[in-house]
């Protein structure tokens, strides 16, 4: 709610004394006007010393910097004027407003304020003279301003004119921008007399033309008058490029930090099985790629050395990650030690656990399931012989590492689809295998491509492989975007299709948190679309379904007993039906592209020709209009992702919200992408030369913890 504001204060402040021996470090209450209660409230907001401060930099400013002329305003502009009462009057338009009319010889305005108080509506006294600060805008009559901040200044008394831009800091809780305005002038002169050490060595910051890093803060906590707005405000000004820097470095270095001491930690050297692995790979019904046999052999060499390999695999849907996975765990078996395989839906662990039993089975090898809806006893069964060592090959979803699985010898862990698992999870992953020799080898397996400067920051602790190359013959899955309206002729389609031998998914609209509706929704489009299609056999398959419904479900499709299969998006990982041809997406206009790429990787498995429909529901905005047309115009999970993350933000493209993607304080991802090779580089550089200015930079960005681990 709008409420009258006296005019903050703008102007110059002077500092009060303050203890002389006052730092960086010393905590908040070394301030003037900071007692146990603001303390409090400020430590709450993550800020707790001095320094604290000093980073917490302005999100925007406004220009107090000149004295407007009314007769020369504009609506729209934010401007600081002065003016001499001429008439001031209440009146009623469904409420109480109170009208100042104010004039300064060019021209005249109005300020209006809804709320007031009688003492408020006396100062406006005819012939007082006042300075106003707000928003200009068209009224009833002429300009006016809403709600300004104003000052009734005294006979003869000057508007206060800032020298520099004015800084409006972030919101926080409680305290209000002048006392925070206050706080920022105290905390830079006490950093003007002991300041930030200047971390990033010379040759560095030459390198790049980067200004110094307190210069670069005191310029933007204190922009003068002609600094480049535009700029700041799109976070590109070369002061703020210059801390966005040092923030993804210090990231960067704390993942290749927490990388180190992984690697140190040691792990079982794996070397057997290549008699196995290429037994296994001549019974294929394929010859694998160029791609696939590279990182295989990337990940051989990784597993024979006795340092814990960290690699992630990236490659675009249907470019055949499963098999690269299940030669790395042949090796580590033939080598007597035990792997786990983990994807992270029920769904996708079951189908790896059919496709590995299928594939082991005649190598004598018998995967063991674990999932945190078996039955007791079947679950009892399966935690002994993972704890004997019985169980070479283990299979499930993130239930294998909860407490009270204990592994006799994992040394190799594979976790398809990472991009649900954070680095927090990595962390504990590791730690399971800590019990043995060393920890495990790991092997991460991305859903979708991730654009390679936000792998550089989010996966910096991990080797990478890419599978760039797609089995041949598989030919590009052809994309339509349709209004529902034409949802009949869709499902013409459908049956067409169908009774052409090929099948098909429909998958339902997503209903974000709700379980329930989503499963309702589900529903509904399963009754029409069976009641629409006698001659077909239709299934249903939702998150809320019992395993072993879901199972036997997914295996009547695989078998082509039902002919299509309506799903909620539990679909959207791995699932991998080859003679599925057509996908059909309702609502696509709310999901993520990258997310609309994983739904169309279900179709194009095979070297039938494949199509995917998007529903969405019109009138389609602009914005929507565009990032279909993006899954229309390519089939490349790489430039999918790119564009996904330039659309939506690193969040969701990591699928990471809750799982620890680290909040940066300056830095933005998608905006300072391409600092991310010169960081990278940085950060080599540093970590050959400097090792310890980097444990600083660290220190400073993330604090004691440094290391997400301890987050
Ligand atoms: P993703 O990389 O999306 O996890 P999958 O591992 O599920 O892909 O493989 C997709 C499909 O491609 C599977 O049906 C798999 O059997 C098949 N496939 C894998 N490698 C090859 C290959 N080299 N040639 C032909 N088909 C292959
Ligand atoms: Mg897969």
């Amino acid at each position: 709610m709008l409420r009258p504001r006296q005019f903050s204060p703008c102007e110059p402040f002077t500092c009060p004394v303050q203890k002389s021996d006052a730092n960086l470090d010393s905590p908040l209450t070394v301030l003037s006007g900071v007692g146990p209660a603001l303390d409090t409230k400020l430590a709450r907001l993550g800020l707790r010393r001095v320094e604290d401060l000093l980073f917490l930099l302005p999100n925007r400013y406004e220009d107090r910097t000149t004295l407007a002329k009314i007769g020369s305003l504009q609506a729209g502009s934010r401007c600081l004027v002065s003016g001499e009462v001429l008439l001031a009057e209440t009146v009623y338009r469904g409420r109480r407003n109170l009208l100042v009319r104010i004039g300064d010889g060019t021209g005249q305005m109005t300020l209006r304020f809804f709320h007031f108080s009688r003492q408020q509506q006396a100062q406006f006294r005819t012939g007082v003279v006042l300075s106003c600060f707000g928003d200009v805008r068209t009224g009833p009559v002429g300009l006016e301003m809403v709600h300004p901040e104003y000052r009734i200044l005294k006979p003869g008394q000057h508007p206060v004119i800032s020298d520099s831009l004015t800084p409006i800091y972030p919101a926080t809780e409680g305290v209000q921008q002048g006392r925070l305005r206050n706080l920022a002038t105290q905390v830079l002169e006490i950093a003007k007399a002991s300041p930030p050490d200047e971390l990033l060595p010379d040759e560095i910051r030459r390198q790049y033309d980067m200004p110094a890093l307190f210069d670069a803060l005191l310029y933007l906590h204190q922009p003068p008058p002609d600094a480049d707005l535009a700029s700041i405000d799109a976070g590109r000004h070369p002061c703020q490029q210059r801390l966005s820097f040092e923030e993804l470095l210090a990231h960067y270095l704390s993942l290749r930090n927490l990388r180190d001491i992984a690697r140190t930690a040691g792990a079982p050297q794996l070397r057997e099985g290549a008699k196995l692995a290429e037994r296994f790979i001549s019974g294929l019904p394929y010859k694998l790629t160029a791609a696939q046999q590279r990182v295989i052999d990337e990940i051989t060499d990784d597993i024979a050395t006795p340092y814990p390999m960290l690699r992630l695999i990236q490659g675009d849907v249907g470019s055949g990650k499963t098999v690269v996975a299940a030669v790395a765990c042949l090796r580590a078996i033939a080598s007597g030690v035990q792997v786990a395989v983990m994807a992270p839906t029920e769904l996708l662990a079951e189908q790896h656990y059919r496709n590995f039993s299928d594939w082991f089975r005649p190598l004598g090898i018998e995967p063991t399931w674990l999932s945190g809806s078996q039955r007791q006893a079947e679950r009892r069964e399966s935690l002994e012989a993972i704890a004997s060592g019985d169980a070479s090959l283990v299979i499930g979803t993130h239930a294998l590492f909860q407490e009270g699985v204990t592994f006799k010898q994992l040394a190799l862990v594979v976790i398809d689809e990472q991009h649900r698992f954070g680095v927090h999870q990595r962390m504990a992953l590791r730690e399971k295998g800590e019990q043995g020799q060393g920890h495990p080898h790991q092997l991460v397996m991305t859903a979708t491509p991730i654009p390679r400067t936000l792998a550089m920051a989010a996966y910096a602790d991990l080797d990478t492989s890419i599978i760039d190359e797609l089995p041949p013959g598989r030919q590009p899955v052809q994309t339509v975007a349709m209004p529902e309206t034409r949802r009949a002729e869709v499902i013409e389609r459908v049956r067409s299709s169908c009774k052409n031998g090929q099948q098909a998914y429909w998958v339902c609209p997503l209903i974000e948190e709700s379980d329930v509706l989503d499963y309702q929704a589900a529903e509904a489009s399963y009754r029409m679309l069976a009641e629409a299609l006698p001659d077909l056999q239709v299934g249903l398959v939702h998150g809320r379904m019992k395993p072993a419904e879901k199972d036997s479900l997914m295996r009547a499709f695989k078998n082509g007993k039902i002919q299509l299969l309506v799903a909620t998006t539990v679909i959207e990982v791995g699932v991998d039906v080859p003679n599925a041809s057509l996908m059909i997406i309702e609502n696509a206009e709310r999901m993520g592209l990258s997310q609309l790429h994983q739904l169309r990787g279900r179709v194009g498995r095979s070297s039938t020709k494949s199509h995917c429909v998007m529903l969405y529901k019109p009138p389609l905005g602009q914005l929507a209009r565009n990032r279909l047309a993006i899954l229309r115009d390519t089939n490349d999970g790489f430039l999918v992702a790119q564009r996904d993350l330039e659309l939506r933000g690193p969040g969701e493209l990591l699928g990471t919200r809750q799982t620890g993607l680290p909040q940066y304080r300056i830095a933005d991802l998608v905006r300072d992408a391409g600092l991310m090779p010169k960081v990278q580089l940085a950060a080599e550089s540093i970590r050959r030369s400097a090792a310890g200015k980097g444990d600083e930079i660290v220190r400073r960005w993330l604090g004691d913890a440094g290391r997400y681990g301890k987050v």
